[in-house]
């Protein structure tokens, strides 16, 4: 099992990825970068209209409101952090560390990387890092 899983293995890892790959990769990450501001933007607008409108309601009507304003904060908070994630991504590509693990420096998979171009980490390290935050 262990030898055929060997075979189906995908070739060592190349060294630094060529040209077209970095192209292909940048432009994959700005168009993750626009879906998120976007994303962003709209719940920032969402917010606001949220906003104004809670102090025109009474009673029950302005308690829904709140809850309302809560939630589009969290989810504004997350969307502005994965509008970073994707923004040190896209500083990774320029600085040439993009697909190297961060704390061991070891190549990412491309599957993981198409899957979460944002990925910092090889999958070991993370869950390294589970198992100390479980810790
Ligand atoms: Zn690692």
């Amino acid at each position: 099992m262990t030898a055929r899983y060997a075979d189906a293995a995908p070739p060592a890892d190349p060294g630094p990825a060529p040209t077209a790959a970095l192209a292909a990769w940048r432009s994959l990450l700005e168009e993750r970068w626009q879906q998120r501001l976007s994303t962003l933007t709209e719940l920032a607008l969402a917010y606001h209209d949220a906003e104004a409108a809670r102090g025109s309601r009474p009673g029950d009507a302005a308690d829904a409101e709140t809850t309302e304003l809560r939630r589009l904060l969290r989810e504004a908070t997350a969307a502005r952090r994965a509008l970073s994630d994707t923004e040190a991504s896209i500083a990774r590509l320029a600085a040439g560390s993009f697909g190297r693990c961060e704390r061991c420096a070891g190549p990412i998979p491309t599957s993981e990387l198409l899957a979460e171009p944002e990925a910092r980490y090889c999958a070991d390290c993370v869950a390294v890092s589970w198992v100390t935050l479980a810790g």
